[in-house]
């Protein structure tokens, strides 16, 4: 039997969604608990610049934010426990949260548990996943200086992962299924001047196939052109692949509890308040776990901010 653990409101997850709903909850004297889950920070972890977080100009790094985030969490007396939930049960209440070392009650809860990255689905990706195979260049970027590597996907994170990974590999190769690009002008301007250094090298309209590789790792790819009536293939002799093809919303163990829609949590989206309310009375959700369009780190930590005044509403109306 696992200790129990009560609080009036529990926040799961420490990415902005979550430490911004903590920070909020906390100067209503909720006193609330945060479970930081596996991924402590959150994506932004994995990311090398942020440039658009206001009043930060500086550039300044995914991990050195989300840093100031846990210390000003911790400057409000919050308890950020390192545990992560593996089942709930929103049935009955209060709401109970199984987790890897604890068990947790509460009367309200605020779901914060964002993203995962995507992976193509392909059985050679799994073979080699750590062994070539990464979703994050700023953590395995440096084993690939002076190499000749590809990235796959079309979106900010791809085009900024081909940035970061062409100041130090040889050659990149960014394979992307469309001819146009989803990420900011800014980036994709910044890609262009790369590709006229030669640093990057395009294929547009083609996907990865297989990869392929030994013992050692992968050592090349097989991609393929599409939109084409007749089929094109080309092997790259590279030696990792960046998979940047957007994240899944990290929903499972919601998935019979609370409505869930294309993956994400289903909020009421309530104008006259009470926007982050999902299925369940007393049950609130923020950040990129309800939100398959904007995904920003400002975006969910504005939810994040809402979730705790909308359960802070709650509490309240229930008059412990
Ligand atoms: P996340 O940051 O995904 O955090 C989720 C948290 O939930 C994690 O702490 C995780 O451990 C926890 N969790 C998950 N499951 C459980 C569980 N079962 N139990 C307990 N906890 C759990 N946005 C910008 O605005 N600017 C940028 O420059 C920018 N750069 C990016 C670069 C990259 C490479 C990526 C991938 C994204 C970037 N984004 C950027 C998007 C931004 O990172 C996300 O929009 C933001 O992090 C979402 O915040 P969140 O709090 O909703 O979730
Ligand atoms: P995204 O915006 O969803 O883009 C995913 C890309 O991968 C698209 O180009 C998509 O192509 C492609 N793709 C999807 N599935 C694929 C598959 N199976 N095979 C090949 N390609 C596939 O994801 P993201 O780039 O990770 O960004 C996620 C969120 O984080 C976004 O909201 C983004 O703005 C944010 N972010 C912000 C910053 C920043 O502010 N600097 C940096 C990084 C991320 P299609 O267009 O064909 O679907």
């Amino acid at each position: 039997m696992k200790n129990k653990k009560y609080s009036k409101l529990i926040i799961l997850g420490s990415g902005p969604a979550g430490y911004t709903a903590a920070i909020y909850a906390a100067r209503s004297n909720l006193n609330p608990f945060l479970i930081t889950g596996i991924n402590k920070g959150g994506q932004l972890m994995n990311t090398n610049e942020i440039e658009n977080w206001p009043g930060d100009f500086n550039k300044i790094t995914g991990p050195e934010l989300m840093n100031r985030m846990y210390l000003h969490a911790l400057n409000f007396n919050i308890k950020i426990i390192t545990d992560n939930i593996i089942k709930v049960d929103f049935k009955n209440k209060p709401f109970v949260l199984n987790g890897e070392k604890y068990t947790y009650i509460a009367d309200a809860i605020i779901i914060a548990t964002g993203a995962s990255p995507r992976y193509l689905g392909l059985e050679s990706e799994e073979l080699f996943k750590g062994k070539g195979v990464s979703t994050c260049a700023v953590c395995d970027g440096f084993f690939y200086k002076g190499k000749e590597i590809a990235v796959v996907g079309g979106g900010n994170t791809a085009i900024e992962e081909t940035l970061y990974l062409s100041n130090f590999v040889k050659k990149v190769h960014l394979i992307h299924r469309k001819s146009n690009f989803s990420a900011e002008k800014i980036l994709v301007s910044r890609l262009m001047n790369k590709i006229q250094e030669k640093k990057v090298i395009l294929h547009l309209n083609y996907t990865v196939k297989k990869i392929f590789g030994n013992v050692l790792g992968v050592n090349s790819i097989l991609i393929e052109k599409i939109k084409l009536k007749e089929k094109k293939e080309k092997t790259l002799a590279v030696s990792g692949l960046f998979v940047a093809i957007g994240h899944v919303p990290n929903t499972n163990i919601f998935i019979d509890q609370l409505k869930i829609k294309n993956g994400y949590i289903q909020v009421s989206r309530e104008t006259h308040g009470n926007y982050t309310q999902t299925s369940i009375p007393g049950i609130f959700a923020a950040g990129d776990v309800i939100d398959h369009v904007y995904r920003q780190a400002i975006t969910s930590s504005s939810s994040g901010c809402m979730a705790a005044l909308d359960s802070e509403r709650y509490l309240n109306s229930i008059k412990l």
